[in-house]
């Protein structure tokens, strides 16, 4: 890994500053001052200070969390709660991979890894979404159709959905597929049909499920499953 980046992930500050402190000549790479700072370093293997400071390599952290509530995915704001209240590491600073709605709950994936979490929110991977939507009413067989051929939401048409009826027991819950993650797409995509979403939670994220992970816990993410984020 590049000097540079070692000492960002580790939190010594941004990529910018990071590099800024090599120039400097205020880091040594196993007791040698470098003032390189595309050099490689080894983790876990090269002894890397900082003002003389041991700066421990960061190790990547994945972590799937049921997002409760009334949480901003946001790393900070200044009013209201977000989800990074719920996580907590000591390697670095955690990012979520996309993003729900205030009122969305359900499976957020946090990571350090800045990188795969940029990645993961390109369009281009396309990964499946699967909601539960909890609804006022029921759809017509046409308004199901018009889910799976593609909906107008005005600045762009949706790619073909899947929709099924999950529940009607007291609550009329659809499960809905969906491969973009446009802004409230969820919401915007019933309300195009003349239908209210009570709740949403995201149950599904590729292949990973949310499982029994209750409002508000988190879990670190199986080696399975990280091989598996890392793969897309
Ligand atoms: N669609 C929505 O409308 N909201 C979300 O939070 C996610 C998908």
């Amino acid at each position: 890994m590049r000097l540079n980046k070692y000492l960002a992930l580790a939190g010594v500050g941004s990529r910018r500053t990071c590099d800024e402190i090599i120039a400097s000549g205020r880091v040594r790479v196993n007791a040698k001052i470098v003032t390189k700072m595309g050099m490689e370093v080894v983790v876990g293997k090269d002894f890397v200070t900082a003002d003389n400071t041991l700066v421990k390599p960061v190790t990547y952290e994945y972590y799937m969390l049921n997002k409760p509530l009334n949480t901003l995915t946001a790393v900070a704001d200044r009013n209201r709660k977000t989800v990074m209240e719920s996580v907590s590491t000591e390697n670095g600073r955690l990012f979520p991979v996309g993003r729900l709605d205030y009122q969305t709950t359900g499976l957020l994936i946090l990571t350090n890894n800045g990188a795969i979490a940029q990645k993961l929110m390109n369009p281009k991977y396309e990964v499946e979404k699967e909601y539960l939507a909890t609804v006022n009413s029921s759809l017509s067989t046409r308004e199901i159709r018009a889910f799976e051929s593609g909906l107008d939401l005005v600045e762009f048409v949706t790619k073909p959905a899947k929709i099924s009826l999950y529940s009607k027991e007291g609550e009329i819950v659809y499960s809905v597929t969906i491969h973009e993650g446009k802004n409230r797409q969820v919401r915007r995509m019933f309300a195009a049909v003349g239908h209210t979403v009570l709740a949403l939670k995201r149950i599904r994220y590729g292949k990973l499920t949310l499982g029994d992970l209750k409002p508000g816990e988190s879990r670190s993410l199986t080696q399975t499953e990280i091989d598996y984020l890392l793969s897309l």
